[in-house]
C-alpha cells in the first residue's frame, strides 16, 4: 500500500475532525510536529498536505524534510507559527481559518472588560466567601458603558470587537496602519491611541513584525485609569512593562487571554487582583472549533479536489 499524502499534526484529534479527513484520502495522525520530520523519508516524500493544529513551529528546515509538501492548513487564524516566508519560498500555500470565530474572540474580549470594570471575579469570590451575607458591602467598582475605548487593530476581530463596544455607547478609536471607512476615531500613531483612552483593546495579528508593538511607551501613555486587554498574541506586548506598570499601579488593570511562554505563564500575573487571565480561549466554544475543524477540512479538501483553497494566507 502507498504512503498517504496527508498528515495531520494534531495532539488533540476530535472524532468530527478524524472523519473529516478519512473522507478526505487516507492520512497519517501525529501528535507533534516532532514526529511529523522522523517520519521514514519514503513516508515524507509521499506527504503533499499537512493539517496542523498546535502552537508550535513549523519552520523552513521542517517544511525541507517534505519534498512534495504543498498545502499546510493551520487551525486557527493566527498563523504566526508558521514561517510563511520560508513557505511560499519553497513554492508551500498556507490556509488558516479565518472570520469563523470572529464572535467568539470579540465576545471573550467584552467578557474580560466587564470582568474587569465590575470585579465579576472578585464578586463570586465575596458571595462565595460568606462576606456579603455579612452585610460586609463590596467595594464600588467602574462604569464601562460610556468610557473612551481604542482598538489596535481594526481587522476582522477587531471590526466585531467595535461592533459590540458601540451597543456599550463607548467612545471608539482605532488605530491601523491606514484608515478604514468606519466612524471611528483614527489614530496613526498607537502613542496618541493609548493617551486618548482609558480601554486599550489588542486585537493585531502577532509575530516578528508586531513584537513588542503595545510598547513600555504606549502603556505609560495609556495612564493611572487604564485597562489593557489583550486578545491577540502574547508576543505584541511588552510583558515585562505591562508587569511593571500593573504592580507600580501606573495602569488600572488588565485582561489577558494571551501571554509569552503559554500556557507557563510569568508568575508575577498571578499575584495581581486587578487582573483577569484567561487560558487563550478566545475560539474555544464548541460550536467555533467545529467551525475551525470544518474550515480546515474544506482547505484539505480543496487541495486534494485540486481546487482552488478557501482561505490562503500566501
Ligand atoms: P486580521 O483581520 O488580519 O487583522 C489583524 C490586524 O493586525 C489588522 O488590523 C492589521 O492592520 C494589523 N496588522 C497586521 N500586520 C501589522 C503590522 N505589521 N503592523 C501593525 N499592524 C498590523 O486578523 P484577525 O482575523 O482579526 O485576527 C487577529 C489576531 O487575533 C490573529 O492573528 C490571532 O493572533 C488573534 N486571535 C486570537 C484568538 C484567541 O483565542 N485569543 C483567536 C483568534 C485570533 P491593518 O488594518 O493596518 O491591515
Amino acid at each position: 500500500m502507498s504512503n498517504p499524502e496527508l498528515v495531520v499534526v494534531a495532539p488533540d484529534l476530535s472524532d468530527r475532525e478524524r472523519a473529516g479527513f478519512e473522507a478526505i484520502t487516507p492520512f497519517v495522525h501525529l501528535n507533534s510536529q516532532e514526529d511529523a520530520v522522523n517520519l521514514s523519508a519514503q513516508a515524507r516524500a509521499a506527504v503533499t498536505a499537512m493539517a496542523v493544529k498546535f502552537h508550535g513551529a513549523v519552520g523552513g528546515d521542517q517544511m525541507d524534510r517534505f519534498e512534495n509538501l504543498k498545502t499546510i492548513a493551520n487551525f486557527g487564524v493566527g498563523y504566526d507559527q508558521i514561517d510563511v516566508a520560508a513557505a511560499t519560498a519553497r513554492g508551500i500555500t498556507v490556509t488558516n481559518t479565518p472570520d469563523v470565530l470572529n464572535d467568539d474572540v470579540a465576545d471573550l474580549t467584552l467578557a474580560m472588560m466587564l470582568a474587569v470594570a465590575r470585579t465579576i471575579v472578585d464578586g463570586d469570590a465575596w458571595v462565595r466567601s460568606g462576606r456579603w451575607a455579612t452585610g460586609e458591602a463590596m467595594p464600588l467598582n467602574r462604569k464601562m458603558s460610556g468610557a473612551s475605548v481604542g482598538i489596535v487593530g481594526l481587522g476582522r476581530i477587531g471590526q466585531v470587537i467595535a461592533n459590540r463596544l458601540g451597543a456599550f455607547d463607548m467612545d471608539i478609536h482605532y488605530h491601523s496602519r491606514s484608515p478604514k471607512d468606519v466612524p471611528y476615531t483614527y489614530h496613526a500613531d498607537v502613542v496618541d491611541l493609548a493617551r486618548s483612552v482609558d480601554w486599550l483593546v489588542i486585537a493585531l495579528v502577532g509575530g516578528k513584525e508586531t513584537e513588542g508593538y503595545i510598547s513600555r511607551e504606549v502603556i505609560d501613555a495609556l495612564g493611572a485609569e487604564g485597562v489593557v486587554i489583550n486578545i491577540s498574541r502574547g508576543s505584541t506586548v511588552d510583558e515585562g512593562a505591562l508587569l511593571d506598570a500593573l504592580e507600580q499601579g501606573r495602569i488600572a488593570g488588565a485582561g489577558l487571554d494571551v501571554f509569552l511562554n503559554e500556557p507557563r505563564i510569568d508568575p508575577r500575573f498571578l499575584a495581581l487582583n486587578q487582573v483577569v487571565l484567561q487560558p487563550h480561549q478566545g475560539s474555544a466554544t464548541v460550536q467555533t472549533r467545529v467551525a475551525m475543524g470544518d474550515l480546515q477540512r474544506d482547505n484539505i479538501a480543496a487541495h486534494f479536489a485540486q481546487r482552488p483553497l478557501l482561505s490562503p494566507v500566501n
